[in-house]
């Protein structure tokens, strides 16, 4: 038999990677918390809502928090 179950995906906000912590299989989650307390311990952040890997933030000592590096998205937006 056949059985469909909904899985949660986590993708970076900024650069669009999937989270993919075993040789580029993606992996999934059964929920949206199980999900972003797993890669937040695979080195990936919540900043603002929005999921970020570890390569698209960075910690500001200044201010101290995390802040997104570079974001792409929004760089696309105004080009
Ligand atoms: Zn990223």
């Amino acid at each position: 038999m056949f059985i469909d179950f909904t899985a949660t995906l986590v993708k970076c906000d900024c650069c669009g990677k999937y989270y993919d912590a075993v040789l580029g299989v993606e992996l999934w989650f059964r929920s949206k918390q199980e999900a972003t307390e797993a890669v937040k311990d695979d080195g990936w952040e919540e900043i603002d809502g929005k999921l970020y890997c570890a390569s698209c933030y960075e910690y500001n000592e200044d201010t101290d928090e995390y802040e997104v590096k570079n974001d792409r998205n929004r760089e696309t937006v105004i080009n």
